[in-house]
């Protein structure tokens, strides 16, 4: 990998060999970053090299992943996710531009099938046969699925709360789940403990340094989508903060490389039941003080996030700003984009567009701005909150004099 200096500690800076197994700092224990040397990557790679590449997916950006030349990505189809113009609700909302980037099209259906996917390219380089990871449900169904798709074991640590949709798709895949009676904090300890154990291949979020370079893809195809004009924000809903880190890292490799010669601001979106990122955010503090985990959106409810200082790091150098949004907020935005847009997302999927409603709201973000809104998660996965968000349908025997009644029992037009 010459395109890769180094795995570098951000916290005491000491540097590292890329090995693929590396996780944290030998040193200090601190967490890892992938450091590239951008003046090679910038020699190999260019926008029309990139415009005549058929490849669809995640890896059309090898130049800019921490991957072996003689290694082979190939498994499931991750990444190439629509980026839709979602006119009818920037109207709606009075809202110059404003872009919905639907990663719940990903074959596991959602986000996270980018970090999962270059976690099995890193264990097979590692040579190992068994990945895991803890998760609060969709890093897990997509490791299940992407490890499956190349033949490798899983063991899967997830909290009870855990939607039976992803629980569901982790069964489905093979893995052996751990459904854990406690917090995410509660089975993140526990599988830390698991993997020290039994020398898994580790797949937690943050502790392996190379599941950003995955979820960065997302920014270069953002880029490329919008034929290179960055938006002026970038919303993202944050729970360990390896997304909105990952989404920043991504913009910061093309501006590197020349790609690019605008940055978006960050909207870092968080539950009011549980944001404890946006707190020190706002608060100005660089502490992490966690949270109760007290949201509908069970994959941001993460009150002891993993990630805590590159996602802060990365809000505050994009000058972006903090929207807290609540639950009732996010029921409505996954129904307003639903109508709207015909994107379905899983509540923490929609917490990006319901920050983007109330920055408008309160005038955090001028209306006269393009932002693009990140989808994180196919609303599949957790029918329980879509049928509070949108309510029963109409039940009624098979009669049109019944059918009538009801109709005008609610107002329905005909
Ligand atoms: C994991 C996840 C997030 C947040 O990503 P973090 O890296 O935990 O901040 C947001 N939405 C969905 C659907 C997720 O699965
Ligand atoms: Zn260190």
């Amino acid at each position: 990998m010459k395109h890769v200096q180094s795995l570098t500690c951000i916290r005491c800076g000491a540097e590292h060999a890329p090995r693929p197994d590396t996780c944290t700092c030998s040193q200090c224990g601190g967490l890892l970053e992938v450091v590239y040397d951008y003046a090679s990557i910038r020699c190999s790679i260019s926008r029309a090299i990139l415009e005549n590449r058929r490849d669809p997916s995640m890896w059309r950006y090898r130049e800019f992943l921490p991957i072996a030349k003689e290694s082979d990505p190939s498994g499931l189809r991750v990444g190439g996710s629509p980026l839709y113009k979602a006119v009818r609700l920037a109207d709606h909302l009075g809202l110059a531009a404003l872009y919905i980037k639907d990663d719940g099209i990903n074959p596991t259906a959602s986000l996270k099938d980018r970090p999962s996917a270059m976690a099995v390219v890193k264990a097979a380089e590692a040579g190992a046969d068994t990945i895991a990871c803890s998760s609060t449900g969709n890093a897990a169904s997509s490791l299940a699925g992407n490890a499956a798709a190349r033949g490798f074991k899983t063991y899967i640590f997830v909290p009870e709360r855990a939607p039976k949709g992803k629980v569901a798709q982790l069964l489905m895949f093979g893995a052996q789940v751990v459904s854990v009676k406690g917090s995410y904090e509660d089975t993140f300890r526990l599988s830390a403990e698991a993997i020290q154990r039994w020398g898994w291949y580790n797949r937690n979020a943050a502790i392996n340094p190379y599941l950003m370079e995955g979820k960065k893809t997302v920014s270069f195809e953002i880029a490329e989508q919008l034929n290179w004009q960055i938006p002026d924000y970038v919303a993202v809903s944050v729970g360990d903060g390896c997304t909105i880190a990952g989404v920043w890292k991504g913009f910061k490799d093309l501006y590197e490389t020349d790609l690019i010669h605008k940055l978006p601001r960050l909207i870092s979106v968080q539950a009011e039941g549980c944001c404890p990122i946006n707190k020190a955010f706002s608060e100005g503090s660089s502490t992490l003080v966690p949270m109760e985990e007290n949201t509908i959106a069970d994959s941001i409810a993460v009150g002891v996030p993993r990630n805590f200082h590159k996602a802060l790091r990365a809000i505050r150098e994009s000058d972006g700003i903090a929207v807290n949004v609540s639950d009732g907020e996010i029921l409505s935005a996954m129904q307003v984009l639903g109508k709207t847009c015909g994107v379905f997302g899983e509540p923490a999927g929609v917490t990006g567009t319901a920050g983007v409603i109330k920055a408008l709201q309160l005038k955090l973000i001028p209306a006269s701005a393009s932002v693009v809104s990140l989808v994180t998660g196919n609303g599949l996965k957790d029918i329980a909150a879509a049928i509070r968000a949108a309510g029963a349908p109409i039940c009624i025997e098979p009669d049109m004099g019944l059918l009538l009644q009801a109709f005008k029992a609610r107002g329905v037009p005909f």
